[in-house]
């Protein structure tokens, strides 16, 4: 049974839980492998996400969204990930990263003009900060806009996006000043469709392969004035204003992942016998068990407990980045002792655990790998 008391709120989210874990269980379970093994996001997931409002999960209903509060918005990614990580990182990117972004920095304008169709799914939305000789060190970004007249003119290329070939809507960082400051970075939004974007190659990838992520080529890309994002000059500090939520959502996440490994290791080790008896029944099975759920419970308090300090307009840095850290590496433990429980069973693709393996490492690289968040917690306690 799962703590369904959303941290400090005391909320109760379990009606939630069930109603997000049913949907994962019949619309995205019995397709899980199939999607994994083609390497394709199922789009015609969209409009079944869109029907139970969770493309605008976090967004309040005066844009067309569901306006949960950041803790349901945990449950929802945590139980949509116990079934499918790939599903939970398209989701990710798209609430916590691109429709946020708009939200919290938007002019009303721009709020009313892209956060309803992020919000009903009709549009997907990119968040594309990395590039490929920027990732952990985002600041020394080399794509650049320069402004001309009533636009800006954008150049370069930004890799890893997760939902590059499917979004129509992006948000894109781009240096507008760099004799100033190499970190003089801004957002901007960019639509499909305008002249110089283009989407490149799509990774082959070890785990999230259902999970869209390909580059994002910018040649002489012209974009109206009117769509830079919040204040120019600022969008490094914005983007990492917005990873502190993204961050939680990494976090539930991993958490959701490791859930997924461990139900399926308890179940496992009921069943099979050796010695003539269950799994179970041995205590370096059992001890295991334990240690997996222990920290899983932690993992989902850390999260909550972000997510409620987040809920209540509080500076989260230093949570968020604990939750992550702490969840995505309890994912990749938890998964990792989940194939060990399997033993051969668990290194074939007939059982579930093998793809929890690959997929949970995902967790400790995007949005910012185990070691930056050390690095930000380190900052946020020393300062
Ligand atoms: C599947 C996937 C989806 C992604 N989706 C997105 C997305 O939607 N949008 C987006 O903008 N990006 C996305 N990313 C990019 C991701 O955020 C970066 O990969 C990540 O931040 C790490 O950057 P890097 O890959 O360039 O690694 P590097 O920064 O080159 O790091 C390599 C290694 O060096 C370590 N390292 C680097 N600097 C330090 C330091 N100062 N101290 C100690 N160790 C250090 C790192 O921890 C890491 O272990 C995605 C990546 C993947 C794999």
């Amino acid at each position: 049974m799962v703590t369904d008391l959303t941290g400090e709120t005391g909320a109760d989210t379990s009606i939630l839980r069930q109603a997000i874990r049913e949907f994962a269980e019949r619309e995205i379970g019995p397709h899980v492998m199939e999607w994994d093994e083609a390497q394709r996001f199922p789009l015609e997931l969209t409009p079944k996400l869109s029907e139970i409002g969770i493309m605008g999960a976090i967004l309040p209903a005066e844009f067309g969204g569901s306006g949960l509060s950041y803790p349901e918005y945990v449950v929802v990614i945590e139980e949509i990930s116990r079934v499918d990580g790939s599903i939970g990182l398209f989701l990710a990117a798209h609430n916590s990263l691109c429709a946020n972004h708009i939200y919290l920095f938007g002019t009303e304008d721009q709020k009313r003009g892209y956060l309803p169709d992020l919000a009903t799914g009709r549009k997907i939305g990119a968040w594309a900060l990395t590039e490929p000789g920027s990732g952990s060190d985002a600041g020394s970004a080399r794509t650049t806009a320069v402004r001309d007249g009533d636009y800006f003119v954008l150049n370069g290329s930004k890799n890893f996006i997760t939902n590059a070939s499917l979004a129509v809507t992006f948000v894109v960082f781009a240096v507008t000043d760099a004799n100033s400051d190499p970190r003089h970075l801004s957002a901007f939004i960019v639509e499909q469709g305008a002249a110089g974007l283009s989407i490149g190659k799509k990774e082959n990838k070890l785990g999230m392969r259902a999970s869209d992520t390909a580059s994002v080529i910018l040649e002489e890309c012209r974009v109206p004035a009117s769509n830079l994002l919040g204040t120019l000059g600022n969008g490094f500090s914005e983007a990492m204003e917005v990873l502190d939520g993204g961050r939680i959502s990494i976090a539930a996440l991993g958490l959701g992942m490791a859930a997924g490994a461990y139900e399926n290791a308890l179940k496992y080790a009921k069943e099979r016998r050796q010695f003539g008896k269950p799994l179970a029944d041995f205590e370096a099975i059992q001890f295991k068990l334990a240690d997996m759920a222990t920290e899983i419970e932690a993992a989902r308090l850390l999260t909550l407990h972000a997510a409620t300090l987040m809920q209540k307009g509080l500076k989260t840095t230093k949570e968020s980045s604990m939750a992550k850290l702490y969840a995505s590496e309890t994912a990749v433990r938890v998964a990792n002792e989940a194939v060990q429980i399997h033993g051969g069973y668990g290194f074939i693709k007939d059982f579930p655990v093998e793809k929890y393996y690959r997929d949970v490492k995902l967790c400790t690289i995007g949005e910012g790998t185990s070691e930056i968040q050390r690095l930000i917690i380190s900052r946020q306690i020393l300062k």
